[in-house]
């Protein structure tokens, strides 16, 4: 059993090891016991380790993920995060953002990464195998194979796509859902609407990415509140709704392939990784991508794709730009 609402561990990479401590025992001590991390956070499984070595383990429910496809390097993820969170077993291992056919075809591969889950399992360094995604269709896919205790999707009152049919299917299968991205990222502001959408689906866990324990407070404080999810509250989310909805990118790749090969959804939600992450890390993640869609052709062939209708190559030119200053803004 988790509490309510979880511990994003993405943000605490831009904070020193004593202020990531600070925040991860402050939200323990508001009640927080689900942490989630992954080998991906660079330096955040580590810190999290370090913040909780006087902690009694069994209060903790700790989740990580590993992007690995391929046994061998699951299980050398899967020690590693071991050895950084100062612990013989992680509760939850996610494979981390399994959105692609390719990906479920070499992680279910002779060698790949199930295996590895499975053999993480056995000895006894996982309690429960699990995943995350991006991919709606695939992700309802995989939780029907029977091999994941637990899934994380993005859910949040814009990107609300995992309420129809994932989020009850979890339920029907008694899989765990961390719901991912409450904020959309970071783009939705009015915390009090974001957690009162998500609370209303009473089996899924609000995983926020958490930098400041303030964050962490006004979260708590809301999820005590206890207070439903009102017709004012529906306003205000639906107003945003329409506010954004010619430019909301909900990561579906329904648009892909480009023949560019431009990453589309990647740089439409640059502006998530601008806010997330330590920019080195965000440069590094995204640069080579951005780039690349300065080289759109505007065919609007991905345009026809969009069930949205975003205007992508428009679109492409604003994250352009968007990244281009925070370029300037962050030297490196
Ligand atoms: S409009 Fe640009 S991004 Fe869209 S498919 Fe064509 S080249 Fe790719
Ligand atoms: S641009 Fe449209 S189709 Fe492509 S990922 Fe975003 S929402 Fe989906």
């Amino acid at each position: 059993m988790v509490s309510r609402v979880g511990f994003g561990g993405i943000p605490i990479q831009r904070l020193s090891r004593a202020e990531a401590a600070a925040v991860v025992n402050g939200a323990i001590d508001l009640g927080v016991n689900f942490l989630d991390t992954a080998n991906a956070y660079s330096d955040s499984e580590e810190k999290i380790g370090a913040a909780i070595k006087d902690i009694k383990r069994e209060s903790l429910v700790i989740a990580s993920k590993s992007t690995a496809t391929d046994k061998k390097t699951l299980l050398e993820h899967l020690d590693l995060c071991l050895k950084r969170l100062g612990s013989d077993y992680v509760d939850i291992y996610q494979l981390h953002n399994l959105s692609s056919a390719e990906a479920r075809d070499a992680v279910f591969a002779p060698g790949g990464a199930l295996e590895g889950l499975a053999e993480g399992v056995k000895a006894g360094k996982i309690r429960y195998p699990a995943f995350s995604s991006h991919s709606i269709p695939l992700a309802i896919e995989l939780m029907k194979t029977g091999k994941f205790a637990s899934v994380q999707l993005p859910f949040n009152f814009v990107d609300s796509t995992a309420g129809e049919e994932a989020i009850p299917l979890a339920e029907e299968l008694g899989m765990g859902f961390i719901g991912m991205k409450p904020f959309g990222g970071g783009l939705l502001e009015d915390a009090g609407v974001a957690i009162r959408y998500v609370l209303q689906f009473g089996n899924v866990i609000p995983d926020p990415g958490i930098e400041k324990l303030s964050e962490m407070r006004e979260i708590v404080s809301i999820v005590e509140e206890k207070r439903p999810f009102s017709a004012e509250d529906e306003k205000t989310a639906g107003d945003l709704i329409q506010a954004m909805g010619d430019h909301w990118c909900h990561r579906c790749d329904y648009c892909q392939p480009c023949p560019q090969g431009i990453g589309i959804s990647s740089v439409l939600t640059v502006e998530s990784l601008i806010k997330r992450m330590p920019f080195k890390q965000a440069f590094r993640m995204a640069n080579a991508g951005v780039e690349k869609a300065g080289g759109c052709i505007e065919c609007g062939r991905c345009v026809e794709r969009c069930p949205y209708k975003l205007q992508i190559p428009d679109l492409l030119k604003d994250k352009i730009a968007l990244w281009k200053k925070a370029v300037a803004e962050n030297p490196m």
